[in-house]
């Protein structure tokens, strides 16, 4: 599939290329032997925060994406979870008090440096906020918390991608998610559809809930209970 990929160079490599500008803060991770490679290349060294960064309006920037601050293995890339309609309330913070919820967040952030751990972004601009990731067993009809993770706006929405259709932004984010895991936009356009299919079967069913996960922030037992939860 991906040597499929490569082989049609010439017309993925434009659509890489078409990506627009992010328009956020571009951290990168710069090895000393890098340096010089990536000031040719057009990174800019912010001597507040102390690293390089992508200009936001470097025309050939793909050169620099080996080098972005992702905190995480391809691997893990960004990968779309969407939770289905079924499951409700559908965010972990309606299972929780407030002040659990804000603690619990505060706890996740400050664990990734309240950076996103997708795109690396942080500061001002793209401030962090938790997100769960939950894990789907189509065969036992079960939904199980596996991750809570330290993200940026524009990541959140990558991985709940369904909020961008129906609002104008779903080719931004579409741009985004091909940006974050340096893929194509063509490909990260199949995968965002992929998931809004995949969603809407599964939206048909009834799913039960496992917060098991809440058991390594010591919350197991502050979960509201409803109909749903194991
Ligand atoms: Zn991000």
């Amino acid at each position: 599939m991906l040597s499929a990929f490569l082989g049609n160079n010439m017309t993925n490599y434009n659509v890489i290329l078409s990506v627009p500008p992010n328009p956020y803060f571009t951290p990168l991770v710069v090895p000393k032997q890098d340096v010089n490679e990536v000031l040719w290349l057009g990174a800019i060294f912010d001597p507040v925060r102390k690293h390089y960064y992508i200009p936001h309006n470097l025309p050939n920037r793909n050169l620099l994406f080996k080098w972005v601050a992702r905190g995480r293995s391809q691997k893990n890339a960004l990968k779309i979870n969407l939770l289905p309609t079924t499951v409700k309330p559908a965010a972990l913070r309606w299972y929780l008090e407030t002040d659990d919820w804000k603690a619990l967040s505060r706890e996740v952030r400050a664990a990734k440096g309240d950076r996103c751990e997708f795109c690396g972004g942080a500061g001002r601009d793209q401030p962090s906020q938790c997100s769960e990731v939950y894990t789907i067993d189509d065969q036992s009809k079960i939904v199980t918390l596996s991750e809570l993770v330290s993200v940026c706006r524009a990541c959140y929405i990558c991985l709940h991608i369904d909020q961008a259709d129906g609002r104008g932004i779903w080719h931004a984010q579409v741009n985004h998610l091909a940006y974050v895991n340096n893929i194509s936009r063509e490909m990260a356009n199949q995968q965002a559809q992929d998931a809004i299919f995949e969603w809407n079967m599964r939206s048909e069913c009834e799913w039960a809930l496992d917060l098991d996960h809440l058991a390594e922030y010591g919350l197991q037992d502050r979960v509201k209970k409803t109909g749903l939860i194991l």
